[in-house]
């Protein structure tokens, strides 16, 4: 059993996270339930930013709060120093409704609308980052109107993919998002964007990719980035203060997972870029990084209560639990894997083989498949480990369950911080047409 951050089985033979005993959460908030590890968030954060202290460079380290957003995660991002990545209005709603400093803001996302743009610039955030020549024109449209200039990065795709254990170098990368720098279009983005009078070129962006166990891959495209920005220097005259590299820094969701210290990726970045950029006697751009899953994933576990179970001999045993693709897709999305064990009986011993299956109307609505687990019983807690990021913020009322809550836990209290949702939150929206209202019945 491997135990993330402040998690431990105390003498009760329960799991504790942040002091706070699970099966007491359970009993106290219901289940399912999202139980974040304050602590281990505040560490992840403090990795990456004293990683950067320590080469000496300038940065920013922006949260991607797609990864779980919520007022209380950007209240910790601003406390740890942290910059802030949003990809729509409602998250960028979210973050300003918590007070997040608008300048340390950054919008992401390949089709930003027009209201969207409108309520990035009204809020003076830090920086857009373009995806698009749609984009472009209109932000610079839009700016114009409104009397000001706004600082853009441009999102890039380098021609590297990145995947868990290899990278790929790909000539065109076949993707939805930014503008290709192997087939020009990138610096054509930046020689128009040179000619429009209310943006101001910060630099570029890249991502990579997602779970990434490796430095190669960030190596390549800060190569690559910065050959770029040394060909824009030179034919453009225009000079990059910012190379944004992403995120993508893998966590250990299971036994097969090996990430490595988060330090040693900011190092690796910070290292290509110096070394790129003073060969080619560049002045230092500013480096910024944007990590999701590594700042929370690991500090989040769900709890769910026990219900049936349906064992088919010579096949396998099912054991259901109150939850399921609803407050975590990432099984059904991408094959996922997740660790568990009992929370109420974290000692005892294993006995047999089961799958964890949720609750909705889904054949493939299974969180774990082949999990070694005690005999269990209907109303013991399971504890699936690591589901701190895109779980929450993925969630969905499939089959009308309602969201669960979120508490975040530390030295032996728990807040809530998203209250569950009610029967009024997931049908309180309908509207029933005049026409189909239920008439009275005519009494005889
Ligand atoms: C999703 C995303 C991230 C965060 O990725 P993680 O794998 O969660 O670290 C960062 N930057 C961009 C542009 C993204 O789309």
């Amino acid at each position: 059993m491997y135990l993330h951050g402040t998690s431990q089985i105390n003498s009760d033979g329960r799991l504790e996270i942040g002091g706070c005993d699970t099966a007491e959460l359970a009993a106290k908030f219901g289940t399912p339930l999202y139980v974040f590890d304050e602590a281990l968030i505040r560490r992840r954060c403090k990795e990456f930013v004293e990683a950067f202290r320590a080469t000496g460079m300038r940065y920013q380290v922006a949260y991607a709060s797609k990864a779980f957003c919520v007022m209380a995660m950007c209240r910790i991002a601003e406390e740890e120093g942290m910059s802030l990545d949003v990809v729509s209005d409602g998250e960028l709603y979210t973050a300003l409704r918590a007070g997040f400093p608008p300048e340390r803001i950054h919008f992401h996302g390949n089709n930003k609308t027009l209201e969207e743009l409108e309520m990035a610039i009204d809020a003076k955030i830090g920086c857009v980052v373009v995806d698009n020549f749609t984009e472009l024109y209109m932000l610079n449209e839009t700016a114009k109107e409104k009397g000001v200039k706004v600082k853009i990065l441009f999102r890039v795709t380098p021609g590297v993919e990145a995947h868990t254990h290899e990278f790929i170098s790909t000539g065109q990368t076949d993707t939805k998002f930014g503008f290709d720098i192997g087939n020009g279009s990138a610096f054509r983005a930046i020689r128009e964007a040179k000619e429009l009078e209310h943006v101001e070129i910060l630099g570029v962006h890249s991502h990579i990719g997602s779970q990434i166990f490796e430095v190669d891959g960030f190596r390549l495209a800060a190569d690559r980035v910065a050959e770029f920005a040394q060909n824009v220097r030179l034919e453009l005259d225009v000079t990059f203060s910012v190379i944004n590299l992403g995120g993508g820094f893998g966590i250990r969701y299971t036994e097969e997972d090996s990430p490595l210290p988060l330090a040693k990726y900011v190092q690796a970045i910070t290292d290509s870029i110096k070394s790129n950029f003073t060969k080619h006697d560049y002045p230092l751009p500013e480096i910024w990084i944007e990590p999701g899953r590594s700042i929370v994933g690991d500090a989040g576990t769900t709890l769910y209560t026990i219900g049936s179970s349906k064992d088919i001999p010579g096949v396998r045993k099912y054991v259901a639990v109150d939850g399921g693709m609803t407050d975590n897709p990432r099984p059904a999305l991408y094959d996922a894997k997740y660790e568990a064990f009992l929370a109420n009986r974290a000692n005892d011993p294993n006995e047999e083989t089961v799958s964890i299956a949720g609750k909705c109307c889904e054949t493939g609505d299974m969180l774990i498949r082949d999990l070694e687990l005690p005999k269990t019983a209907p109303g013991d807690i399971l504890a699936v480990a690591c589901t701190g990021a895109y779980n929450y913020s993925m969630a969905s009322n499939y089959n009308r369950l309602r969201r669960p809550a979120v508490v975040f836990v530390h030295d032996g209290e728990a807040d809530l911080v998203v209250r569950r949702e009610t029967f009024e939150d997931v049908a309180g929206k309908d509207v029933i047409p005049e026409r189909m209202q239920k008439q009275p019945v005519a009494k005889s």
